[in-house]
């Protein structure tokens, strides 16, 4: 895979994601092969994305796309508009779908998308552009059999339904499967939009039986109040969870007593940030991660708890609804120190169960009720945590009793391997 190899071993991203795998590595019994096969994405597309912009200027973006592995069926991962999108970052996110995919036991690869581009500066009109010649480059390599992408972090439906209308132009029919997470009325599903925050609080309540616990009256604090951290909040709190702190990118908000979610929903209507909503008092970002709460769900920004803020940590249960908001260290030094770390492979997963009953109500041109996809979320999570819990089991050191992380990876590890040998993929 040409020169895009070497940055990605420069990428501390990529290799944060070949140490966990090299780390699971030594706990199972595991063919070399697949593993050394596992280090390097199938493929990896770079295009270069020219726009006209409002003021007649042309600027050229940098657009990626990672095939990481498609064994189990076709690639899956979401496409990310951010500044500071790279090669490493996006193969990094690729890989982790696979894993994701493979512990969720879906049918399904992994691959991940990106443009180096802050999308909050470009208007509606040159982000159009930008998705559509974007799209129009990838179009050759993806498609609802060979690789179906989804909303990440700066992008959403709207972006999803120009993704798709491009590429129906393209192949001159209708080919709704070839997205996820489009809007309801072009072929989305219904409950996308809180699956990934819903699946999150679901492992919460899984997590916390394991220590004879209830959701319901345990506390919570969220970091980061978007399409993520927005849903822990919702459902946490319809299941009786008190939601003490929740953040954003402009600060926070505490309330030992529990935050009202309705009511702030509707402040933030008006409001935007959840910054001085009334019956709270401000909480910076670092004291939410700090709090001594029974859950705590980072959902804003990844490496968010590192090296230097880990000995603050208390609380009991970490529920990682972000990719990667804990760096190694930080996620080894927790475990070690009896904190239930449960890895984003596992806990964020909602989001692509959902995404993948979207592609199958899309292949099946039959749509499911929003009920039918909530039960159909939580029994996979539920099963998906209880393979991993009991994983974790056999790793009785005394050290590291519940590495759910490592237990993850092992799981995701096995059920590739497996269907790797199947495929003659691993001599
Ligand atoms: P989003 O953009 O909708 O929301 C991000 C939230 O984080 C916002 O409330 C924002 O204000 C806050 N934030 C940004 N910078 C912050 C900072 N410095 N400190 C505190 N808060 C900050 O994004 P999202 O879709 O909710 O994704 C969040 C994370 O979850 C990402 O890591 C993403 O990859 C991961 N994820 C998302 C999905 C999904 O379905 N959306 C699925 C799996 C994983």
């Amino acid at each position: 895979m040409y020169e895009a190899n070497d940055e990605l071993l420069r990428s501390h991203l990529y290799m944060n994601v070949i140490n966990s795998l090299e780390k699971a590595g030594e706990h199972i019994t595991i063919n070399r092969n697949v593993l050394e096969r596992l280090k390097k994405p199938r493929r990896a597309i770079r295009v270069s994305i020219p726009v006209r912009m409002d003021d007649e200027r042309v600027e050229v973006f940098n657009g990626y796309r990672v095939q990481h592995n498609h064994t189990l069926g076709p690639f899956k991962g979401g496409i990310r508009y951010h500044a500071s999108v790279s090669m490493g970052e996006v193969a990094a996110l690729a890989s982790l779908m696979t894993y994701k995919n493979s512990l969720l036991n879906l049918p399904l690869g992994g691959a991940k998308g990106g443009v180096q581009v802050d999308p909050s500066v470009l208007s509606k009109v040159e982000l159009e552009a930008l998705t559509r010649r974007f799209t129009s480059e990838l179009s050759p390599f993806i498609g609802p059999d060979k690789d179906i992408p989804a909303p990440d972090v700066g992008t959403d439906s709207e972006t999803m339904a120009w993704m798709l209308d491009t590429f129906s132009l393209e192949s001159g029919f209708s080919q709704t499967g070839v997205v996820t997470g489009k809007p309801v009325e072009i072929g989305g599903s219904r409950g996308r939009d809180s699956a990934t925050g819903l699946g999150v609080v679901y492992i919460a309540e899984k997590t916390l039986e394991t220590m004879d616990r209830s959701l319901s009256g345990a506390s919570i604090a969220i970091q980061g109040f978007g399409k993520v951290g927005m849903h822990v909040g919702i459902e946490a709190h319809a299941l009786g969870a008190k939601i003490v702190a929740i953040s954003d990118v402009k600060g926070g908000i505490y309330n030992p007593n529990g935050i009202h979610i309705s009511e702030l929903l509707r402040y933030m209507k008006k409001n935007k940030f959840v910054k001085d909503f009334p019956e709270t008092t401000p909480i910076s970002n670092e004291e939410l991660l700090s709090l001594d709460v029974d859950v705590l769900c980072p959902c804003a920004l990844d490496a968010v708890i590192h090296e230097k803020n880990m000995h603050n940590i208390r609380a009991k249960i970490i529920v990682e609804g972000a990719n990667g908001p804990l760096t190694p260290e930080a996620s080894e030094h927790l475990t070690r120190s009896n904190v239930l770390v449960v890895p984003d492979i596992l806990a964020n997963g909602g989001g692509v169960v959902v995404s993948y009953f979207e592609w199958i109500q899309d292949i099946g041109w039959l749509f499911w009720s929003e009920q039918e996809v909530r039960n159909r979320l939580k029994e996979i999570m539920t099963n998906s945590f209880k393979k991993v819990w009991n994983f974790s089991r056999t790793y009785q050191s005394k050290e590291n009793k519940y590495n759910l992380r490592l237990s993850a990876m092992s799981v995701a590890l096995l059920r590739l391997e497996k269907a790797m040998k199947l495929r003659g993929q691993a001599w």
